[in-house]
């Protein structure tokens, strides 16, 4: 696998020792895809462990999915970041490594010969869940080639990952000289369940968000994914995963009773299996039965992929050509203001300022 121009990693074949078998082809997740499934059931879902709850993205869906596993004496694949910021997916049955994969890495992780690892683990007959991208897990299934009673998979609710190269050019411009210590995209530790994350540099944590953000903004803004996840196959309500999470942005719309503060996953259940699961654990979690269609409607990537911009290829070829910084002086302007007034509007007047806006 090799670097292109705009740092994403493809497959780079060497003619002179290919044997033409036709199998990197077949098993190719971006073909058309056969082993999807509509799901059974949807919920909005809330862990109730609360200290997992603060450190996850939504509403702790993995972290709750994750115990299950190692209550089966299983190991778990998921996201975590190296000590270089760089996303890369690993195995594991270490707790303290299993909460590194907690919180979205808004970058397309590298899975690094963590395939084979799984398989070797199902061969010996260990239990594994897998998490990660819908594109990840089919590719998954392909690589496998055959199915395992002993393979449990979620995959997310994507709309897209930037390359790893641009994460790297926007961390070196927004640390400047200091060590970056920690990064969160979503972080709910200042101001609850919302598009936020923070940056640690030397010990100093700071938010931010699409408004101050180069690289968020560009990231909500859909101006950084890879190309073919314009077009992805998997944008839709057919899922490959047992299970699908997500965040349910539009609860509140839903259920305008309930407190959603601490963040609520969107789970769909899509297979048997994951049916079983959701069975054996949900005394751990706060559910709500809901239908798809309210599900799919505050959720965009569950029917369509996201929509190309004009600024896709401007930024890549500006950051290829002049730099990161000089990208963001082009196409970036703070806007300070407007988080703080996000902070400072209370629930009732945002829901009916939303109201008023619609009509
Ligand atoms: C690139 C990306 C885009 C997303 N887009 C949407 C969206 O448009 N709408 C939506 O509802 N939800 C989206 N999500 C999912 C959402 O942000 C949460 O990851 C999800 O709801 C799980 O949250 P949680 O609270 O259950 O657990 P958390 O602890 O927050 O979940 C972490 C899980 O995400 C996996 N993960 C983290 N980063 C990556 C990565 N780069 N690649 C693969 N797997 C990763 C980890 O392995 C782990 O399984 C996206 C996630 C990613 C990574």
């Amino acid at each position: 696998m090799t670097d292109n121009v705009e740092g994403f990693l493809y497959p780079e074949l060497n003619g002179s020792i290919c044997i033409k078998c036709g199998l990197c082809e077949r098993v190719c997740p971006i073909k058309e895809t056969d082993n999807r499934t509509t799901p059974i059931s949807v919920f909005a879902a809330q862990y109730k462990n609360s200290e997992a709850l603060l450190e996850s993205s939504s509403g702790g869906m993995f972290s709750a999915l994750a115990e299950y596993a190692l209550s089966r004496d299983g190991l778990v694949a998921g996201c975590v970041f190296d000590e270089t910021f760089t996303a890369v997916h690993i195995l594991t049955a270490n707790p303290a490594r299993i909460a590194r994969m907690r919180g979205s890495k808004y970058v397309q992780s590298d899975l690094r010969g963590v395939y084979p690892e799984i398989r070797t683990a199902l061969d010996n007959g260990r239990f594994v869940l897998f998490t990660g991208t819908p594109c990840q897990v089919d590719g998954l299934f392909r690589f496998l080639g055959k199915p395992y009673s002993n393979l449990f998979t979620v995959d997310l609710i994507c709309h897209g990952v930037p390359s790893p190269k641009l994460l790297s050019g926007y961390l070196r411009t927004a640390s400047k000289n200091d060590t970056i210590d920690n990064l969160k995209f979503r972080d709910k530790k200042r101001n609850g369940w919302n598009a936020q994350g923070s940056i640690t540099l030397d010990g100093k944590v700071k938010t931010f968000s699409s408004f101050n953000s180069s690289y968020y903004y560009y990231f909500m803004q859909n101006s950084i994914h890879r190309m073919c996840c314009y077009s992805c196959k998997y944008s839709s309500i057919s899922r490959v995963g047992d299970l699908t999470i997500g965040d349910y942005w539009n609860i509140d719309e839903i259920l305008p009773e309930l407190d959603s503060r601490a963040g609520f996953s969107a789970l769909l259940v899509n297979t048997e299996r994951g049916r079983e699961a959701i069975e054996a654990i949900k005394d751990n979690l706060t559910l709500y039965e809901t239908t798809l269609e309210d599900c799919v409607s505050g959720n965009g990537n569950l029917s369509h992929p996201s929509p190309l911009p004009d600024s896709r290829n401007v930024v890549y070829k500006t950051i290829e050509n002049e730099g990161y910084r000089a990208c963001e002086k082009k196409f970036f302007k703070p806007k300070r203001l407007v988080p703080f007034i996000k902070r400072h509007t209370p629930k009732f007047a945002k829901q009916l300022l939303k109201k008023l806006l619609s009509k």
